[in-house]
């Protein structure tokens, strides 16, 4: 029995995609970033594949995510970089979860938990979390206190870029070296040092320092404008349904809500049942596109919650036909990045927002297996 919609998972391809950043980065180590999800990829299921791909640790923002690659057999290091007052860290020493933290009193909390291995967030200029430079004197002296006591181990300290510009991003990278020098003025010496993400981490070898975070390579997406293909890395996720109706229509025929769109002759309407409440950006309304047959056709008017119309013309499209919404530009198939941009954002959000509603396939890995959401279509 075929479903309505598939998002397809290939493993394999996300194992060599780190696989080959891997190399690329040596001697930096890389660590995975399943935040998200896994950008709506399925941390669960990738966590253990960037295991065998030879991470050396996983990344996550909250204790809960981290939590959850941990509960599905990632073994190595986790980090996780974004606490609220309260945040149950004892749960993070019993899991051996490493706690990337901002402030001294998230420190002392840390140590008062006894989740003792830890990451010191520093804001080099983004504006977001880590410790600011009028806060390090108390947040170095604070972190020295409690590693001289024993209660903590500062195994690392981290930064994030803007990626504003190659000037930007120096700039903060010269933040970043005042911190590792102001921490080792306190006698702090963190032995993983990583301020990268994918981009910086495939262009600049001075950014790598001893580690690199990879979130999007690692998904076979681009962080900017090169493609997949000429960064040499396969898109792991593939998001297909297939035509539900077809219907020959007189011109002059005004298609979904709004009537943004009318046929300009006789033609045949083709119904794709794929909609923003699957994920889809109602902004890529009359752009996108899907393959249908050889043949990629643009959304004809808007996006609806559950489905739009594609007017393929002559075409003889039948229903039950695959459309792939996108996938791998080298199989002919749609970008991620074609419907980022028609809807004005990147293709992080693209797949990341992918909803629950279609199922998950995953194929290769050690297994193939469905999502339970799958199964029960299928049934
Ligand atoms: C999301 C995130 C990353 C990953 O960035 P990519 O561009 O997807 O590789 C790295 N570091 C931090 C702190 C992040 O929040």
């Amino acid at each position: 029995m075929t479903s309505l919609q598939e998002v397809r998972i290939d493993l394999d391809a996300y194992r060599r995609n780190l696989e080959s950043i891997i190399e690329r980065v040596a001697p930096a180590k890389v660590l995975a970033v399943l935040k998200a999800n896994a950008y709506g990829h399925g941390a669960a299921q990738l966590a253990p594949v960037a295991q065998a791909a030879g991470v050396d640790r996983a990344g996550v923002v909250s204790l809960d995510e981290a939590l959850e690659v941990r509960a599905a057999g990632f073994t190595k290091p986790i980090i996780a970089w974004q606490h609220l007052p309260g945040a149950d860290f004892a749960a993070a020493a019993a899991h051996n979860i490493t706690l990337g933290l901002s402030t001294a009193d998230q420190l002392q909390a840390a140590a008062d938990a006894g989740a003792s291995t830890v990451h010191l967030a520093i804001d080099t200029g983004l504006g977001r979390n880590g410790s600011s430079p009028e806060q390090w004197e108390r947040f170095f002296s604070t972190a020295a206190r409690l590693e001289h006591a024993g209660l903590i181990d500062v195994e690392g300290i981290f930064s994030h870029l803007s990626n504003t510009s190659t000037a930007d991003d120096t700039a903060q990278l010269h933040v970043f070296d005042a911190a590792i020098e102001a921490a080792a003025e306190h006698g702090l010496h963190p032995r993983i040092r990583h301020i990268a993400a994918t981009q910086v981490a495939l262009d600049r070898p001075d950014a790598r320092y001893d580690m690199v975070r990879i979130g999007i390579g690692g998904y076979g997406l681009s962080p900017d404008d090169r493609t997949s293909a000429e960064l040499g890395l396969e898109p792991v996720m593939r998001v297909s349904t297939r035509i539900a109706q077809v219907k020959r229509v007189p011109a002059g025929t005004p298609v979904s809500y709004g009537y943004l769109y009318r046929t300009a002759r006789e033609t045949t309407l083709a119904l794709v049942p794929f909609g923003y409440g699957d994920g889809l950006p109602r902004q890529a309304s009359e752009a996108g596109g899907v393959l249908v047959d050889g043949h990629i056709y643009p959304v004809a008017g808007r996006i609806a919650m559950d489905q739009f119309i594609i007017d393929v013309g002559d075409a003889d499209v039948q229903i039950g036909d695959e459309a792939v919404i996108f996938g791998d530009p080298k199989r002919g198939e749609p970008a991620a990045t074609l419907w980022a941009e028609s809807a004005d954002t990147i293709n992080y959000e693209i797949v990341t927002r992918i909803g629950t509603r279609p199922g998950r396939v995953y194929v290769g890995g050690a297994t193939s297996r469905s999502s339970a959401s799958q199964d029960a279509r299928d049934a």
